[in-house]
């Protein structure tokens, strides 16, 4: 523990794990104004930076675990400070040397899981593809168009296995040639990589980039938004480019090569999160309301913080697996501003959203409810 007071060597140690961009920082405060955060309570990613580059960062406190790098500082930046990556960098810090604030955690048993099980959620390995049963879903063979990717909490969470069951059905009345891998799929790291979990990361990574390869895979659908940033920005770090698309630009694609018909109505007023991976970081925006805005009678109402402005759900940065207190929940706020559209459904695309959306619900009074739904929950619907 000595290290840790010699401000200058975690200066250093903060730069060589990737937040050398904290330099540039000249104190302006605009990423602290749209911090969601400060909504709730005290956060300021200000501090943060200028604490790491004077190397004094306070790796034993609350504030390093808060961010849950929804990217809307990174925008809002006038110096290209890249916050995300490096308030990683001192997590990466705090990671080696086992430290964890009291929300964080439930991080060492996900880690234990994760590395046990290859996924974050207690659940059996040989289970992985237990889901798919009686959905005529085939295990993934290198003649097959793309393989499904679900992920580890559409395979495992009883809420979540719903959106799974709901792409194997759309996909098989589109006539795609799909299969997965099941007990062969591992988690795709991403969120333990935003913990500070390097070591951790890069096993999985490797793990699945031997999988796809011993596979013969070439092109993968995901339906989470962080495996989708993990598999196309950051897996290229191994020097593998696969072909990756999220399902909502796959029902998009598939809608528009007239592959997958929507005869039915969806007679319901709707809004649209935009998960922070899938726009703020990823740029799709357009697909998913393309694919909505196919279905008959459906009404798409916009909520005031959209697209680029997105409110995130809270559960990035590996804030999904951590303690938020009551009061605090961002999914909480987004929640209420759905309602506020009018929408009796808030669609979004991501796991992480439906998880804390519903959790959101729990704590409203019996009729002060909105539906909460996945995309292809929608489109399942509909065919
Ligand atoms: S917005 Fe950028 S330059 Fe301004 S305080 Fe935040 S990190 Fe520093
Ligand atoms: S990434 Fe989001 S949560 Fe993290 S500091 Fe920036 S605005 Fe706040």
């Amino acid at each position: 523990m000595e290290k840790l007071t010699d401000y200058k060597e975690i200066a250093d140690i903060i730069k060589e794990k990737g937040g050398d961009s904290f330099k540039y920082c000249y104190q302006c405060g605009k990423c602290d104004v749209v911090c969601p955060w400060n909504q709730v309570r005290d956060f300021s990613m200000r501090k943060l930076v200028r604490q790491g580059n004077f190397g004094m960062s306070e790796i034993e406190g609350e504030d390093i675990w808060l961010c849950t790098t929804c990217g809307q500082c990174t925008v809002a930046c006038p110096r290209e400070v890249k916050q995300v990556e490096a308030g990683i960098a001192i997590r990466r810090i705090a990671t080696d040397y086992g430290i964890y604030s009291a929300s964080a955690d439930p991080v060492r048993a996900i880690r234990s899981n994760l590395s046990s099980d290859g996924n974050p959620l207690e659940g059996e390995r040989d289970k992985r593809g237990d889901w798919a049963e009686g959905h005529s879903v085939k295990p993934f063979d290198k003649k097959m168009e793309i393989l499904y990717f679900p992920g580890c909490y559409l395979s495992y969470d009883p809420r979540l296995k719903k959106v799974a069951v709901a792409t194997a059905n759309i996909l098989n009345k589109a006539g795609v040639s799909f299969g997965i891998l099941g007990s062969k799929e591992n988690c795709c790291g991403e969120s333990i990589r935003k913990t500070g979990d390097e070591e951790l990361y890069l096993q999985l990574a490797k793990e699945n980039i031997k999988t796809f390869i011993d596979h013969g895979v070439k092109r993968i659908l995901v339906s989470s938004p962080h495996c989708y940033e993990t598999f196309k920005n950051e897996y290229p770090e191994f020097m593998v480019n696969f072909e990756i698309v999220h399902i909502a630009q796959y029902l998009d694609e598939l809608i528009r090569d007239g592959r997958l018909k929507l005869p039915g109505e969806y007679k319901k007023k709707i809004t649209y999160h935009d998960p922070c991976y899938l726009g703020r970081h990823n740029g799709i925006y357009e697909e998913p309301r393309n694919v909505l805005q196919n279905v008959k009678a459906l009404e798409l109402n916009e909520m005031a913080e959209s697209r680029q402005e997105s409110f995130c759900c809270g559960g990035g940065g590996g804030r999904i697996w951590m303690d938020t207190p009551k009061g605090e929940r961002f999914s909480d706020i987004r929640v209420q501003q759905a309602m506020e559209t009018g929408a009796e459904v808030l669609v979004t695309a991501c796991p992480y959203c439906i998880a804390n959306f519903e959790d959101s619900l729990i704590s409203r009074k019996e009729g002060e409810g909105i539906e909460v739904k996945d995309i292809t929950e929608i489109i399942a619907d509909v065919i």
